[in-house]
């Protein structure tokens, strides 16, 4: 028998065991370890409330988690209850998939000022997420802007957009739905540091604003090359391009309130306001000979109290483990970080692709986990139960699948608005279902 810890619960940690049973077919034990007494990661804390189609493939998961021979084990944070290098001596192999939860910053001044905020928060922060609980943005004022031109951003700046019944069958959280619900916010600003044939926005997300109960999208359509240029693009790409064009040839909507404006060509150069952010000062841009963002010298003001920074992630360090800052992620090779140490999804690539990327990813680590330990093979390293003996002379106390089961019965139990859930947002609600 061979024993495997998978350290973090998203997609990326659950193809990589689906992955890890098939290769070795019944002679492996596979622990799947989280901070949370909840799993999924991303699709829990990330993946947009109103995006429920999404989150489905939490099923497929699930399918993983009631197997034989696989454990969720919950409230074990790896770095702080147990390290790594303790790991290695328990398991075969640790394949580390935390996923790159914390937020890339802009590196201008203000960025530190109160009504900034980065996307990982502010997700986190009507996904339940319970680092974010408290997050309070501010949303008394009439201007946000969201920087970034990903569909973090889009998911941002639509959240932002929408009305209360816009969220039924939604899982959004219910302090997310209340404070939205009482928002002022009237313009969203999208700002763009390049521009339409530079996004990274994908076409289903797009479509979506133009479907919008509240909210008109606004693209100027000064900002596009000719319309031949879209020829050059790839078909996935000139979709996105073809429906920002369709925005430009539809007027605002004068029975919407609200107004989401892509201004393209826009870097942020720094943000002021007094005590709090009240403006952004904005560069526009042109395109370069290699297609980056070149300052004209030209400067206008975006004024926004809230403005969420959506311009990627990072993996955080984890003491012992090679980490290559400049990508913000685990140093590796082809997903091998050292002698029975591996990395998947955005720990491993960093943080592109969608939830499907991860599938390939996890499944070539397996294979490579499974040359170099031969399935059929064993060893006599103690896996979970050596874990479970040195978590409990340290006082940590693990959760495990029942009780994974027994909060989300009591959240889908508690669960208002026609939403699939009421989400608990603190590790206390969770665990004080448990009686602890
Ligand atoms: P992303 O797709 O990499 O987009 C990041 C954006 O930030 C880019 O537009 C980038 O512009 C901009 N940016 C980076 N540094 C900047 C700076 N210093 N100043 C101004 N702008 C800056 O990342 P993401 O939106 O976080 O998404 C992460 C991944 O999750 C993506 O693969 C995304 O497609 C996926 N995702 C998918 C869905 C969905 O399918 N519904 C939803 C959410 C996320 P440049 O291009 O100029 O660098």
């Amino acid at each position: 028998m061979r024993h495997f810890a998978v350290v973090g619960s998203g997609p990326a940690g659950f193809y990589t065991a689906e992955a890890l049973q098939k290769a070795f077919e019944g002679h492996a034990r596979i622990d799947i370890i989280d901070r949370y007494a909840v799993p999924y990661g991303l699709i829990r804390f990330g993946v947009a409330p109103d995006h429920q189609s999404l989150k489905a493939v939490s099923k497929r998961y699930d399918k993983v988690a009631e197997s034989e021979g696989v454990d969720f084990i919950g409230n074990v944070t790896v770095g702080r209850d147990v390290s790594v290098a303790e790991l290695l001596d328990l398991y075969d192999a640790v394949i580390l998939a935390i996923g790159a939860p914390h937020d890339r910053k802009l590196g201008i001044p203000g960025e530190d000022l109160p009504g900034v905020i980065g996307s990982a928060e502010f997700v986190g922060w009507y996904n339940g997420h319970p680092e974010f609980a408290d997050l309070d943005p501010p949303l008394g004022g009439t201007h946000a802007a969201v920087i970034g031109n990903g569909n973090v951003a889009l998911d941002c700046a639509r959240i932002l957009s929408k009305t209360r019944a816009e969220f039924e069958g939604s899982d959004i959280v219910g302090h997310a739905l209340d404070a939205l619900d009482q928002s002022a916010i009237r313009t969203i600003t999208i700002l763009g540091r390049r521009g339409p044939h530079q996004i990274a926005m994908t076409p289903k997300e797009l479509g979506e604003l133009g479907h919008l109960e509240a909210a008109s999208p606004i693209v100027d359509g000064a900002d596009f090359p000719p319309v031949e240029a879209d020829d050059a693009l790839e078909p996935g790409q000139r979709k996105s391009i073809t429906i920002l064009r369709e925005f430009v040839a539809t007027p605002a909507d004068p029975a919407k309130p609200k107004r989401m404006v892509f201004d393209f060509f826009a870097k942020p150069l720094r943000i002021e306001g007094d005590g709090k952010a009240e403006r952004i000062v904005v560069e526009r841009t042109e395109l370069d000979e290699k297609g980056a963002a070149r300052g004209t010298g030209e400067t206008y003001e975006v004024p926004a109290s809230l403005i969420v920074t959506s311009i990627g992630y990072s993996t955080p360090p984890i003491d012992g483990v090679a980490y290559d800052e400049r990508g913000g992620k685990f140093l590796n090779d082809g997903g091998k970080i050292g002698d029975r140490l591996f990395a998947v999804g955005w720990a491993r690539r960093g943080p592109t692709g969608t939830i499907g990327t991860n599938r390939p990813d996890g499944y070539e680590v397996a294979d490579r986990i499974a040359a170099e330990l031969p399935p059929g093979g064993s060893s006599d390293r103690p896996g979970a139960q050596g874990l479970k003996a040195l978590l409990d002379s340290r006082d940590v106390l693990p959760t495990d699948y029942d009780d994974w089961r027994k909060i989300e019965e009591t959240e889908t139990a508690n669960a208002r608005l026609g939403s699939p859930r009421e989400k608990f947002v603190r590790v206390e609600h969770w665990l004080g279902t448990l009686g602890r």
